[in-house]
C-alpha cells in the first residue's frame, strides 16, 4: 500500500521555456500535485477515481482492476445508482480499497470527428470529480488517465485536459472553499508516465 506522504513527488520537473508555460509558476500548486506509477487500487488515499462505463457495473481496464480489488458489495451499491451519463460522475463506498470512496466517471469513447465535444466531455469528467470529492470533503483525488484506455482518447490531449482543469480549479479557490489537500494523478505505463512528466510543467511551472 502507498500512503499519501509515500506517493512519488514530482520534484525532478524541470521547467520549460517560458512560451511553453501555460501558467505562471506557483509553487504552492505543483506541491499538492503528484504523479504515481502503478496500481491505483493500491492507494490509501481519500478518494480514487475509476475510469467508469455508463452502466456503472464494472468492465476491462482500471474499472476491472477496482471492482476485482474492492469486491462484491461495491458491485451491489453500483447496481443502486442507475448508471451514470458520459461527462459526469457518482461516489460510492471504497469497501475493501483502502481509499475511503470512489468517485466513478465516465470518459468519453474518443472519436477524431468530434475532437472537440470529447474534449468537453473529458474535462468535464475531472471537473464533475473534483466537485465530488470537494462535497464530500475528501482531502485527496486520485485520477486514472481517464479514456486513454480502451477508450481510445489521444494520451497527450486528455493529458492536456486533465492538468488544465486541475490546474484551474486551484485557481478558483477562495478561503471560504473546502481545500484539497493533495491531487494525485496515476499512470500505468511508462508512455504515460513520460506524457505527464513532459506536461505537468506547462501547468505548474516551478518557481
Ligand atoms: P477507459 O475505458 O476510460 O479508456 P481504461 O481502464 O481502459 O479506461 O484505461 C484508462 C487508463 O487506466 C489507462 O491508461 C490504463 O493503462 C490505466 N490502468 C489500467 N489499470 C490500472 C490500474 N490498476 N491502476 C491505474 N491505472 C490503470
Amino acid at each position: 500500500l502507498r500512503t499519501i506522504s509515500q506517493l512519488y513527488k514530482t520534484s525532478v520537473l524541470k521547467a520549460p521555456s517560458p512560451d511553453k508555460q501555460k501558467f505562471k509558476p506557483n509553487s504552492s500548486y505543483l506541491n499538492r500535485i503528484t504523479l504515481f506509477q502503478g496500481d491505483i487500487t493500491k492507494l490509501e488515499v481519500d478518494s480514487i477515481v475509476n475510469a467508469a462505463n455508463k452502466r456503472l457495473l464494472g468492465g476491462g481496464g482500471v474499472d476491472g482492476a477496482i471492482h476485482a480489488a474492492a469486491g462484491r458489495k461495491l458491485y451491489h451499491e453500483c447496481t443502486k445508482l442507475n448508471g451514470c451519463e458520459t461527462g459526469f460522475s457518482k461516489i460510492t463506498g471504497a469497501y475493501r480499497l483502502p481509499s475511503k470512496k470512489i468517485i466513478h466517471t465516465v470518459g468519453p469513447v474518443y472519436s477524431s470527428t468530434s475532437a472537440d465535444q470529447k474534449a468537453k466531455e473529458l474535462a468535464s469528467c475531472y471537473q464533475t470529480s473534483l466537485d465530488l470529492a470537494l462535497e464530500n470533503s475528501l482531502r485527496h483525488i486520485a485520477f486514472p488517465s481517464v479514456s486513454t484506455g480502451i477508450y481510445g482518447y489521444p494520451i497527450e490531449d486528455a493529458t492536456h485536459i486533465a492538468l488544465n482543469v486541475v490546474r484551474k480549479h486551484f485557481e478558483s479557490e477562495d478561503d471560504s472553499t473546502f481545500k484539497l489537500d493533495r491531487v494525485v494523478f496515476v499512470v500505468w505505463s511508462n508512455k504515460d508516465k513520460s506524457v505527464y512528466e513532459s506536461l505537468i510543467p506547462e501547468y505548474f511551472p516551478p518557481s
